[in-house]
């Protein structure tokens, strides 16, 4: 069968998929239901199934032919801790979790593409669709790896896609390079000496300490980093005192520090140690940091995103694919894959409009029109990526 006579035969009952994975989001490694439904949907269609990888993420195996060439497509499965606010039939059945990333879509359009290319096979080598959990902060990819994700289903690229509301449905984004920023997290506890706040030559003040930090930190981006690269370290809390007449012994700040590239991401580290200790001690108080480095930057390689922009252009039409959009400063797990094989992760347009609201608000839902879009895009990427060699 075509592949568009197919993505019409499929769409309602995909989007259906993608509905009841809505209604019954799972958030970080508890994606136990869902991971059940893609396994059998999986072994429905004849592929080899192999679960517990990273917990609760799995990877169905579909080969044909007789290369050794393997591509693996990603799908992350999990839901957000948050509360829906939609009212629409499929919203969310559990209080405090919601799909409000769309990664109930991402995991319907892999299953839509493991069912065309299953039942087609027109191609060389091995599919491995990795759907992994626990995106949503907790590193689900770093663990499929650990348990061995890339020596058990060798492959030669990974590819990752993300809905991406405020782009127009159908439209697709990818760059070579940086695609999503380093996320990081830094605990800056201030100590001092606490005493009555009429005598403040009796102490040693944690909150003016922590206010000069606060400003000296915005030197790191405008000062150390290189105009044309780019950072953010943003401090998020302050926590300190109760009293309106009492110096507290200690502050604490917290914050977020992003990069696109490991060079910035480290001296973006540096950066908050030197400034946090000098700044404390100037002060008369201790600085001591917790820094904890999360997702390293989404860094798409050059030949795989030329590839994926090739492929979206034949599925989408050129007019539809952008490579010029900026990178965000948001970030993603997959980042880990591509820290360990070559591959891209590209964004396709969720739409403005009933669809088009932000990622994480309590009002988003995935789109269920760009469902063949996604179908289409994984089946073509597979295809030509394990081409049949013409002399076969
Ligand atoms: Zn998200
Ligand atoms: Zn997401």
């Amino acid at each position: 069968m075509e592949l568009d006579e197919h993505l019409r035969r499929a769409q309602a009952r995909l989007a259906h998929i993608r509905r009841d994975i809505h209604a019954h989001p799972e958030t970080a490694f508890e994606e136990r239901r869902t991971a059940a439904l893609v396994a059998e949907h999986l072994r429905a269609l004849g592929l080899e199934v192999h679960t517990g990888l990273g917990r609760t993420g799995l990877v169905g195996v579909l080969r044909a032919g007789s290369s050794a060439r393997g591509v693996g497509l990603r799908a992350d499965m999990d839901a957000l801790p948050m509360e829906e606010r939609n009212t629409f039939e499929h919203r969310s059945r559990h209080a405090g979790k919601m799909h409000a990333c769309g990664h109930d879509g991402h995991v319907a359009m892999l299953l839509g593409a493991a069912e065309y290319l299953s039942a087609a096979r027109a191609f060389d080598g091995s599919i491995y669709f990795i759907f992994q959990p626990a995106e949503e902060g907790q590193g689900g990819a770093a663990e499929m790896i650990r348990d061995g994700l890339f020596e058990r289903f060798p492959m030669q690229a990974v590819f990752g896609l993300h809905n991406w509301p405020g782009l127009a449905a159908g439209r697709f984004a990818v760059r070579a390079g940086p695609m999503m920023a380093s996320s990081d997290e830094f605990e800056i506890s201030v100590r001092g000496r606490g005493g009555h706040a009429a005598m403040p030559h009796l102490t040693a003040d944690p909150i003016v300490a922590g206010a000069a930090i606060v400003q000296a930190l915005q030197t790191l981006v405008s000062r150390n980093v290189a105009p044309v690269e780019a950072g953010v370290v943003s401090v998020t809390q302050f926590h300190a005192g109760e009293a309106f007449n009492v110096i507290p012994p200690q502050a604490c700040l917290r914050g977020t520090a992003r990069a696109f590239s490991p060079q910035v991401r480290d001296a973006l580290e540096a950066g908050i140690a030197r400034v946090a200790g000098s700044v404390a001690a100037a002060l008369g108080t201790e600085a001591e940091l917790h820094y904890r480095r999360g997702y390293p930057p989404t860094i798409n390689t050059p030949a795989e995103a030329a590839f994926c922009a090739t492929v979206a252009a034949e599925v989408l039409g050129a007019g539809q694919v952008h490579q010029d959009l900026p990178p965000t400063m948001g970030a993603e797990d997959f980042a880990f894959m591509l820290q360990e094989k070559p591959g891209a992760y590209v964004w396709l347009g969720n739409g403005e409009g009933e669809g088009g609201c932000m990622l994480h608000s309590p009002v988003f839902d995935f789109n269920d029109a760009i469902i063949p879009l996604g179908v289409a895009y994984w089946v073509r990427l597979a295809q030509r990526f394990l081409a049949r060699r013409p002399e076969e």
